[in-house]
């Protein structure tokens, strides 16, 4: 086995999965191994992660999982977030970095004061940034725009922000929570991350070139860090969960939704999922959805995952006796007078495989960039209901510039009624707009997955962060400075 990296994830499946994705796909292109570094805190509930490291540690031999010691407990838990838990972590890396033999590291873009650690200990440090290429490009923007900017994006209401690279104006209101007050200590470490990442070997994003070619430009031409020298940038996607790669082969438990969409006509089923967290959606959406769904007519299978903070961040899910009947939650009669046509599944669905199938011809996506770029792959068009972090800079990107979904405008309002999901699932379903932006995405998703082929943007890509790889000690420190 030649080179050894490192790879230091987030410790949760939208972070870990794409990781771990990408650590395959470097050994499929080179004799490497891969070490994946998992954080563990006493507050985090690591058991869905267990499961799946378990999985993927037997089906593939060169990629290693390594705990560090669990952090200690945040003396200001009630506030403490990850940058905190971070922050706690760096002397571990420092032990584990003293002891190891490793080449270079990948860095989830979160763990981005690691840079620093990385380089004392001369390791060529990369970042993998798990969204799209259009908000790196606006990110990297921030401490430029800070210097021309005076007041902060949560007093700005919708006026258009515009960011080299990001193809439309965004809404000062749709900017993430986290960066939307200038005063605030998040703002600040988002300014402090993003010059780091420019700083490094380079970023590595979830994309494809052909998917965002302004933000290609713009990255490649230093417009999204001026006046100062950039991390080139490798557009290595789409990289997505490959469940079927990683199944247990002594498991052969196929989801209920799968077998329920066996028996629908092709194209004729809309899939509602709202992500890993459940988003939140209070029960009062969730009936506003039901009713939505029984007017619209529509074939569907929606994942009902009900609010439940604590369990939620922990990934898992604890259903009450209460909260597993569905009955209590749902309008009256509901499951019975859409039987047949409609399937509700407690939870969680095999999002890769649900949105592969033949049956399903739409998405209601919550916009996390995993499931956009799931979708994408499959070809599967969206309406964009974004909730959180960075999901509405992803619902501008896939409506205004990608134009792969529709919006469900109501999102802002705290609740989007029943009308409006009725009418957005008969559009996209039914209308000759919604057959237009389905014939698009079955396009697009055509050149996504031929990126990841030999020959494609990615695959090439993919070969040139290889070369680099093998160069490390060989006089060439990974960072080539030049742009794909
Ligand atoms: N997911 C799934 N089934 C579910 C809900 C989520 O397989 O019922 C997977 C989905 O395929 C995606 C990930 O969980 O890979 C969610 O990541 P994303 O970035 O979309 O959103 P997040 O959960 O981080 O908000």
């Amino acid at each position: 086995m030649g080179k050894e990296i490192i790879m230091f994830p987030l410790a949760a499946m939208g972070h870990l999965n794409p990781m771990v994705e990408l650590g395959k796909l470097l050994i499929r292109h080179a004799s490497i191994s891969i070490t994946i570094l998992i954080s563990q805190s006493p507050s985090i509930d690591n058991k869905p992660i267990d499961s799946y490291i378990s999985r993927v540690s037997s089906a593939h031999p060169h990629i290693f999982f390594h705990r560090l010691p669990p952090v200690p407990q945040s003396s200001n838990s009630k506030t403490a977030t990850f940058l905190d838990h971070f922050h706690l972590t760096i002397p571990y890396l420092k032990t584990y970095l003293s002891a190891s033999s490793a080449h270079a590291i990948i860095l989830d873009f979160f763990f981005d004061a690691a840079l620093e650690v990385a380089n004392e200990f001369h390791l060529p440090c990369y970042y993998f940034f798990a969204s799209n290429a259009s908000n790196l490009a606006a990110f990297l923007y921030l401490p430029t725009l800070h210097n021309q900017l005076n007041a902060s994006f949560k007093d700005l209401g919708d006026n258009p922000i515009h960011f080299p690279g990001f193809p439309s104006p965004i809404p000062a209101s749709d900017m993430p929570i986290r960066i939307s007050d200038r005063t605030s200590e998040t703002y600040k470490a988002a300014i402090v991350q993003f010059e780091r990442l420019a700083k490094s070997s380079g970023i590595i994003v979830n994309s494809f070139q052909s998917l965002e070619p302004k933000a290609l430009r713009a990255l490649a031409n230093g417009d999204c860090f001026p006046g100062r020298p950039m991390a080139p940038v490798y557009f290595v996607g789409p990289i997505t969960a490959n469940d079927v790669e990683d199944k247990d082969s002594s498991n052969e438990f196929r989801h209920e939704s799968l077998a329920w969409l066996d028996g629908q006509p092709g194209g004729s089923v809309v899939f509602l999922c709202f992500g890993s967290m459940g988003s939140g959606i209070s029960e009062e959406q969730n009936r506003e959805i039901a009713v939505g769904l029984e007017r619209s007519g529509q074939r569907f299978l929606w994942v009902v995952r009900r609010s439940q903070p604590a369990a939620a961040a922990s990934g898992i899910t604890v259903l009450t006796k209460k909260e597993q009947d569905l009955e209590a939650v749902l309008p009256e009669g509901f499951l019975e007078r859409t039987k047949g046509r409609g399937l509700v599944v407690q939870s969680w669905a095999p999002q890769v495989a649900v949105l592969r199938h033949p049956a399903v011809g739409g998405f209601v996506t919550h916009c996390g960039w995993n499931s956009a770029l799931e979708s994408i792959v499959a070809g599967v068009a969206m309406i964009a209901w974004p909730f959180y972090a960075e999901q509405r800079m992803n619902k501008v990107f896939l409506v205004e510039e990608a134009k792969l979904a529709v919006e469900m405008r109501g999102y802002k309002n705290g609740i989007v009624v029943s009308d409006e999901i009725e009418e957005r699932v008969r559009w996209l379903m039914k209308s000759e707009g919604g057959k237009e932006l389905r014939a698009r995405a079955a396009v697009v998703g055509e050149s996504g997955r031929a990126a990841l082929q030999e020959g494609g943007s990615s695959y090439k890509t993919m070969v040139e962060i290889v070369r680099l790889v093998n160069n490390i000690g060989g006089g060439e420190l990974g960072c080539s400075g030049e742009q794909r």
